[in-house]
């Protein structure tokens, strides 16, 4: 928990890392959880590669979090890819490690499978999941939202519609997708009191500390970039060094402004990083 400066109340920090690809990378992310350890976050999340790809250095890697850096570590995983028996094996796996939490997630179509293959898989929605997981035990859930509506929903009210539906079945945290805009999030944030949904609403915050990350992640989120950004990176296309230092600042001005208006978690997308998430960490804290 760090304390909020503006208003005085308790707020979840957490971040988020992915295994890397190649088995020899593994000590670099042994070294980056250490120094995220540091930080004492409430939580370190794993991601999960699509369609199950991966899925043993997702729990390797949330083992060694909640077991030797003594952090709680958050597992995600995928409805994609998922039968009801690898789903047992999987939550026996990190029931075991003593990993107590999962973001569960529909996932996308990986590469690897075909359309039939998706269109008739065994979970559909990461709610399917969600029962799967609720039947199995006693995990703490977390799912995810989209400030600006999931690339594939019709509008934002159905979106908000499966929401609810997802929350209802037991979630206690939402982590949102990266989003750059607080006033969209600000709206989606009313949406969600409005439909009743309780689970406390944990922003995902992507510092952008290099020009071409920038169109790889928003292509894949479908978020919007305000002007402040774009310029931004406009003017540090030149600049490495400049730009590291100018996405960070910007996402302590994002976080600083969702602090002000009393948010109730920040997770940071590292990509493994853990210097820059640190800068970040130590800026907020600051009177
Ligand atoms: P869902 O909640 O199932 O929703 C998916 C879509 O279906 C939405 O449009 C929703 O409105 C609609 N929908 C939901 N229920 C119904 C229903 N009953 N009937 C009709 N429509 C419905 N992907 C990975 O592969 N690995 C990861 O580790 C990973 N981590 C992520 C972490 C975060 C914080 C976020 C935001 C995303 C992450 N993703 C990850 C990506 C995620 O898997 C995709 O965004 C995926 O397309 C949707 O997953 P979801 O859990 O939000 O799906």
């Amino acid at each position: 928990m760090i304390l909020n400066k503006y208003t005085g109340e308790q707020i979840e920090f957490s971040c988020e890392v992915f295994p890397p690809k190649r088995d020899d990378d593994m000590y670099e992310i042994f070294q980056t959880l250490d120094a995220l350890e540091g930080l004492q976050p409430d939580y370190i999340s794993v991601t999960y590669g699509a369609g199950g790809s991966n899925s043993k250095k997702t729990a390797k890697l949330a083992a060694y979090i909640q077991n030797v850096c003594d952090v709680e570590a958050l597992a995600h995983m995928t409805a994609v890819g998922m039968t009801a028996e690898s789903l047992n094996e999987r939550l026996e796996e990190l029931q075991k490690k003593a990993v107590r939490r999962i973001l569960a997630l529909r996932g996308d179509k990986p590469r690897t499978m075909t359309d039939e293959e998706f269109e008739t898989r065994e979970f559909r929605y990461a709610s399917d999941l969600i029962k799967g997981i609720r039947a199995f035990g006693d995990f703490r859930i977390a799912a995810a939202c989209y400030p600006e509506k999931h690339p594939e929903s019709e509008s934002v009210e159905s979106d908000l519609m499966h929401l609810k539906e997802k929350c209802d079945l037991g979630v206690d945290e939402l982590i949102t997708q990266m989003f750059f805009d607080n006033e969209k999030f600000y709206r989606f944030r009313e949406a969600v009191d409005r439909m009743g949904i309780k689970a406390s609403l944990h922003a995902g915050i992507m510092p952008i500390t290099k020009v071409n990350q920038l169109g790889t992640s928003v292509s894949l989120s479908g978020s919007s970039v305000p002007t402040e950004l774009s310029n931004l990176i406009a003017k540090y296309s030149e600049d490495p060094e400049g730009m590291r230092q100018a996405g960070i600042e910007f996402a302590i001005r994002q976080v600083e402004d969702l602090m002000r208006n009393g948010i109730g978690g920040i997770h940071i997308y590292t990509m493994n990083k853990a210097d820059v998430t640190k800068e970040i960490y130590e800026a907020i804290l600051k009177a």
